[in-house]
């Protein structure tokens, strides 16, 4: 690299082809995949494949999409990605329909293949759909790297009919991955770090993590309630744009942090923890690195407040770590400050320590705060 390449500071925005939602989006999903292909490998696990596999081989067939239906086994992981890939060779489009790590698989598989990518979730529970990254396990479930791609997936399609029919848990864990997004790009923004996509983030980059959280403080609950009936609301709708195309671009365009680190760390755990979601660890994390950041406690109950309404663990005995050693949670603060993780994107530095108090002092803060909450309620 010369010596004027390394001193240029680029902002960067990236983003999919195109995004649709709508509730029963996914009968018009032929309509907008044929524009990437008329063959497709289509990964899904059995549950998604029997829920709504009939309606999306119907709309790839009214569109002469040929397709072929292979079954994803559990992991995103390396060795998933190679199995798969092996199946796809005449693809000429791949599709992934389902959860976070079918959806990170698909993407791993479209680039391995060279082929354009479509993108249909079934729950709101990540913003894993819109980006041009994947997050690699091993076969075990262990946290293992980054994988970046050269681009976005060319259609992000999400049924919000679909979504309406998955259990609420699913989208409170979505809110919760999505409120970190603006905590953890606002300190990307003030440490002068890069976002994912390798440059600091543009005004627009910004401006969506701005909006994320907004609209979560205003509608998340509101949605979640929807959720809990099985219908579809103006609100519903919102939150679910908010946890998939806002979260999505801000965390990409914006970058990441100490909270998605520290979920990465209770990834190097045993046992109960493995039982949460992605957006559960990450919501212990976003209270983590705001106690990091010297949040005022006002603004730390704000979050809190919005966390415990939507049922997510905010004490170490939520997160199924109610015995946790110190040792352990050295473990998690080792691993969440490996080499190249985000945390170091913080502008300040963190030792093992630190982080090891942090995560208890977000236990002490979350159960004085529920304390005082029942009381005021048994008033
Ligand atoms: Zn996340």
């Amino acid at each position: 690299m010369s010596a004027a390449q390394s001193t240029i500071r680029e902002q960067v925005f990236i983003s999919p082809g195109r995004y649709v939602q709508g509730a029963h989006a996914i009968q018009r999903a032929g309509h907008h995949i044929a524009r990437l292909g008329q063959s497709a490998l289509i990964i899904a696990d059995d549950f998604v494949w029997q829920m709504a596999g009939q309606v999306l081989a119907q709309s790839l067939e009214g569109s002469d999409i040929r397709f072929e239906y292979a079954r994803f086994g559990g992991e995103a992981s390396g060795h998933e990605i190679e199995r798969l890939v092996a199946l796809g060779e005449q693809a000429l489009v791949v599709v992934g329909f389902g959860g976070g790590k079918t959806l990170d698989t698909a993407k791993g598989v479209a680039d391995r293949l060279g082929t354009p990518c479509a993108i249909l979730p079934t729950t709101a529970s990540t913003d894993a759909p819109t980006s041009a990254l994947s997050v690699i396990y091993t076969d075990e479930g262990v946290f293992e790297s980054y994988r970046f791609y050269d681009r976005n997936p060319d259609l992000v399609l999400v049924d919000t009919q679909l979504i309406a029919q998955a259990p609420p848990r699913f989208l409170a864990s979505g809110i919760a991955d999505a409120m970190a997004t603006w905590v953890e790009a606002r300190a990307v923004i003030r440490s002068g770090a890069s976002n994912m996509a390798g440059g600091l983030p543009t005004l627009l980059g910004q401006t969506i993590g701005e909006k994320c959280e907004q609209v979560l403080f205003e509608q998340g609950l509101l949605a979640w309630q929807a959720n809990q009936a099985g219908v579809v609301t103006p609100a519903f709708e919102a939150v679910v744009e908010a946890n998939t195309l806002l979260s999505g671009l801000g965390f990409e365009s914006g970058g990441l942090a100490a909270a998605h680190a520290i979920h990465n760390g209770f990834t190097a755990l045993h046992g109960e923890i493995h039982e949460l979601t992605h957006g559960e660890k990450v919501a212990y994390g976003t209270l983590t690195q705001l106690v990091l950041d010297r949040t005022p406690q006002a603004e730390l109950e704000r979050y809190l407040a919005l966390y415990v309404a939507l049922g997510l663990p905010v004490t170490l005995e939520a997160l199924g770590l109610a015995k946790v050693t110190d040792s352990e949670l050295t473990r998690v603060a080792e691993t969440a400050l490996q080499q190249g993780e985000s945390i170091h994107n913080l502008a300040y530095t963190l030792t093992p320590d630190d982080i090891v108090a942090a995560l208890r002092a977000v236990d002490a803060h979350a159960r004085a705060f529920i304390a005082r909450q029942s009381r005021a309620a048994g008033a």
